[in-house]
């Protein structure tokens, strides 16, 4: 069936409109961030692009600085049809392909126009034509060169190739006709089918093509161990069997720094906030250790009193104090031919940390009320979420073992410091719930998305992970999680959403359109105070029906098995 698009009834009023993409765009204000739905973005000036593009024309000659151009703006295509079919699900391609030159329209590059396009999803045919007012890269390209004797619009061109290749499933070529830098009062360009172009068309080359093919025999030729120690960001979710998962630059180069020690033998000590992910990134660093087949036994220090801290560490024998009736080993030598995790390491009794040293510098450990020396063929991995420093100048921690702890210290960021992760992170955890919870919760919504990338997530990724799993149990079965199935305590920033202005400037949200404000503390409130009140509603009337839920059914007008449904939302009902 061939379907068919054009300016009249494409580039106005159909969905997403250019309005409700700006509603994608969130101005984290003070944060350093600009979003574009989950795609962090930035702010350039025209002539730095233009300037860059000038230093690869010089460096690398005309032809090669095209493909570069062509390649990114293929690559700026593949993420925006990524964004719409995240944020505007459709079943309807038209619209979907339609929503590319307005995107495009709204980062600024370039005005398009859609002339008209064609297309037919089972022959899997393509054609497009498109007009491109006030092409900023042509712009760039007169002022450093002059008039130019062929299309100059390379990154341009590269975007719609990228765009449509990606919904259409089919690689498909843009080609500049007419072009603004050779003249032309606007930009024309053609789409069609990659292999329409012929064999030898030069996008093949820069691009890449014959993508499909090329794509799927790099996956399959990729080294496991490749696979399993790189984070690289591709945009794919990377998804381990722990939070260990991120493309910010912070965190990719903590796991840098794990990856550098982790086949060495030396003593690592992880600083961090509490809940930033401490003890996955020491899993994840036993797992590519020598030791990978060896136990990881790990053991939070806070957790055990004073008295016990040291029989729990290097065992007991039998006799060594009332209560000890057998002997058995501890932690060291539940670990031996693997790793030791000791998290809160700061909170170790100061008698236990003369052992600690001990056992580090020479290897060996001794049972309460022992005599004889066991060899302790362990790996350490000690963390704190305080300065060990300050805790050396206040008497609270050896000095001595201060300092060979720290042999090689990793920072593990905060998640207020990595929000470029926070999506991943949403993806990661969202798949782990909704199998764990059996939950068929289909994703977040957009203001619920844009309240967690304001937030600042004090408790840290384990924060998240709760917020998460509360959302896709509390969320609708089939729906999506919203912000009220979020934040049921807690505060949440206000952010700039901006708005477009009939001139086409960014204002703020007016708190009419509700969608996008509710990121306020009073808004929260209320919609917390509403779950209460609903809840309220329901135990007097279980009250009044003696218990008898039909019966409280029947006086609130709903069915048994609504209620029953919803008492159960409510924890009222197992
Ligand atoms: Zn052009």
């Amino acid at each position: 069936m061939l379907s068919r698009g054009a300016f009249s009834e494409l580039d106005t009023g159909a969905s997403p409109t250019l309005s409700e993409l700006t509603e994608a765009l969130h101005f984290a204000l003070g944060d350093g961030r600009i979003w574009l739905n989950a795609q962090r973005m930035v702010l350039m000036q025209s002539q730095v692009l233009g300037r860059l593009r000038q230093e690869i024309i010089d460096a690398f000659g005309m032809e090669v600085a095209k493909g570069i151009f062509m390649r990114v703006g293929y690559m700026q295509g593949v993420r925006d049809a990524e964004l719409i079919q995240k944020r505007f699900p459709s079943e309807d391609l038209t619209h979907a392909l339609a929503a590319g030159p307005r995107v495009h329209t709204l980062e600024g590059f370039v005005k398009v126009v859609t002339k008209q396009f064609e297309f037919d999803r089972e022959k899997g045919t393509y054609f497009g034509e498109f007009y491109w007012h006030d092409s900023s890269e042509a712009g760039e390209h007169i002022a450093l060169h002059g008039l130019a004797s062929e299309p100059v619009c390379w990154m341009q061109t590269g975007y719609p190739s990228g765009y449509t290749s990606t919904l259409f499933g089919r690689p498909v070529i843009f080609r500049e006709i007419e072009c603004s830098g050779m003249g032309a009062s606007r930009c024309y360009v053609v789409g069609q089918n990659a292999e329409e172009w012929g064999e030898d068309a030069p996008e093949r080359a820069f691009l890449g093509l014959d993508w499909p093919r090329q794509r799927r025999r790099s996956h399959d030729t990729a080294a496991p161990s490749a696979a399993k120690s790189s984070a690289v960001p591709t945009g794919e979710p990377v998804v381990g069997g722990d939070a260990v998962v991120g493309v910010s630059a912070s965190f990719l180069r903590a796991r840098l720094m794990v990856e550098k020690v982790a086949d060495t033998e030396a003593t690592v000590l992880l600083v961090g906030e509490s809940g930033v992910g401490k003890e996955s990134f020491s899993q994840q660093l036993h797992r590519l250790s020598s030791r990978s087949d060896g136990p990881f036994v790990a053991l939070n220090c806070a957790a055990i009193p004073d008295t016990l801290v040291e029989s729990e560490l290097f065992g007991v024998e039998k006799g060594a104090f009332t209560g000890a009736v057998a002997s058995r080993p501890g932690y060291f030598e539940r670990a031996n031919g693997g790793t030791l995790f000791l998290d809160e390491i700061a909170s170790l009794a100061y008698a236990a940390q003369g052992k600690l040293l001990r056992a580090l510098q020479e290897r060996v450990i001794e049972r309460v009320g022992g005599v004889k020396t066991v060899p302790a063929d362990v790996r350490v991995i000690a963390a704190s979420n305080v300065d060990l420093a300050e805790e050396v100048r206040a008497g609270r921690f050896r000095e001595d073992l201060y300092f060979r702890l720290c042999v090689f210290p990793i920072s593990i960021p905060p998640l207020r410091e990595r929000r470029d992760d926070i999506p991943l992170l949403v993806d990661h955890f969202l798949r782990l719930f909704r199998e764990r919870h059996r939950r068929d919760v289909v994703g977040l919504s957009r203001r619920a998305m844009d309240a967690l990338l304001a937030y600042h997530f004090p408790g840290n990724i384990r924060e998240l992970q709760n917020l998460i799993e509360r959302g896709v149990i509390f969320a609708d079965p089939g729906g999506s999680v919203d912000i009220q199935h979020l934040f049921t305590a807690g505060e949440v920033p206000q952010s700039f959403q901006p708005s477009l202005t009939p001139e086409g400037r960014l204002a703020a949200l007016s708190s009419a359109r509700g969608a996008s404000t509710p990121l306020q503390t009073p808004m929260l409130r209320s919609a917390q105070e509403l779950v209460m009140a609903e809840a309220d509603l329901y135990r007097s009337a279980l009250k009044q029906a003696e218990g008898n839920v039909s019966a409280a059914a029947r006086a609130l007008g709903l069915s048994r098995a609504k209620l029953e449904y919803r008492l159960r939302k409510h924890g009222m009902l197992n």
